[in-house]
């Protein structure tokens, strides 16, 4: 039979859930596998949110949409991004899709022509990597090692973009890192997206979850050019535990904005018509529970941290935000760990798991070799017990 697609046959199983899959099918399997793989908050959805998409389906809100979304919801957003993020936006501006991934996608369909380049700091989410190959482009890599704490520089930025460059792929703060760019950092990359004219998709998902009180800054905020050249990705999985519901969304310039809803209304219409409606309720309802969230995250990343500093032979620097830490395993590269020769951040996820009963994500695949990434969008009992395996682990 003739070839398949030879875009879609290149793209790569993720990492993130191939270990998650490994150690679901060894629980299933009767193991006691504590799974610090997939970035999804250990909450339930609130009830109020639960409420109104079961209140939606009552009242027969339960057929197509337009492809952008519900009006109620693209102005809940509109709201949302000017309340937290201090930016207009008409609600014509605002794109729901089916998750700030697919955000995402949709952005670099509506941005890219082949062969374009976009930058992509590493370490980087491995999705970003795929999607840009997905839509045609290539991503051109820049990295950003744990002495810059895991953030490129403007100088870095600079002199990476070239004729063919289109975009800047930011995540801030970042899966798999954890780093925010400050208000400055940022400024100084700003200026450099408008003197060498490219776009910036910035994926500020993570923007409820930063800790020591320290700023978070959306791209777009900084300036009326900032603005123009901006993708806007943001969703409700992570601060209001909704990775199930399906719904993210972007906010763009009216060219952009129209490009992407006529995109999505010819590939998958909008997200469920009752999930819709719950994420209005999210976003626009009582937001006391995404600060009790936040709360939380930040006293499981402090004991997590201090826990993988005191424990020889593996070290991490302290993460601002999101839910990940970065675990440096440097030093065990080379060692023989549960039976196995460590040759590589692949081999020591695959021994911790198989021995020490704990999965974590070997960062190659995030442009970070020699680190493993741990969520604590985990129970306190389970970080607290996966430590103390690693530990054991260690010694053995
Ligand atoms: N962006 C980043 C940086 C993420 O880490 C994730 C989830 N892992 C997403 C987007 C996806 O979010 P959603 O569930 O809204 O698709």
């Amino acid at each position: 039979m003739k070839e398949l697609s030879r875009i879609a046959g290149e793209v790569r199983a993720s990492t993130t859930l191939a270990v998650d899959s490994l150690a679901k099918q060894m629980q299933a399997d009767g193991l006691d596998v504590i799974g610090f793989g997939t970035g999804e908050p250990d909450f339930d959805t609130p009830d109020n949110i639960k409420e109104s998409a079961i209140k939606a389906i009552n009242n027969g809100k339960t057929k197509y949409t337009p492809a952008a979304g519900i009006t109620e919801l693209r102005k809940a957003i509109a709201s949302r991004i000017k309340l937290d993020f201090d930016i207009d936006y008409d609600f014509t501006q605002i794109t729901v899709a089916s998750g700030a991934k697919h955000s995402v996608y949709v952005a670099l369909m509506a941005l890219l022509n082949p062969g374009d380049e976009v930058i992509l700091p590493a370490p980087y989410w491995v999705s970003y990597y795929e999607m840009i190959h997905m839509a045609g482009g290539n991503p051109l890599i820049v990295e950003a090692g744990e002495e810059q704490n895991f953030k490129i520089t403007p100088k870095q930025l600079e002199e990476a973009i070239g004729p063919k460059t289109k975009a800047l792929m930011l995540n801030n703060p970042s899966n798999p890192t954890g780093m925010l760019y400050t208000h400055s950092e940022l400024k100084a990359i700003a200026e450099i997206c408008k003197k060498c004219d490219i776009y910036v998709i910035s994926d500020e998902i993570y923007s409820n979850l930063v800790y020591d009180n320290k700023e978070f800054v959306s791209f777009a905020s900084l300036s009326e050019d900032a603005c123009e050249r901006t993708v806007l990705v943001h969703g409700v999985s992570k601060s209001y535990a909704m990775t199930g519901w399906r719904i993210g969304y972007a906010a763009a310039n009216p060219k952009i904005s129209k490009i992407m809803a006529n995109f999505l209304s010819h590939s998958t219409g909008a997200p469920g018509t009752m999930n819709q409606f719950a994420a209005v309720e999210a976003l626009s309802g009582p937001q006391d529970g995404v600060e009790a969230m936040r709360k939380v995250f930040e006293v499981r990343r402090n004991y997590i941290v201090k826990r993988i500093n005191e424990i020889p032979k593996v070290s991490c620097i302290m993460p601002d935000g999101a839910f990940y830490v970065m675990m440096n395993i440097g030093e065990l590269i080379g060692k023989t760990l549960g039976g196995r020769l460590i040759k590589n951040d692949d081999d020591f996820a695959v021994a911790f798991l198989e021995k020490g009963l704990v999965a974590v994500v070997p960062c190659s695949g995030f442009g970070a070799p020699g680190f493993v990434r741990w969520t604590y969008a985990a129970s306190m009992e389970n970080i607290r017990e996966g430590l103390n395996r690693l530990e054991k682990f260690l010694q053995a």
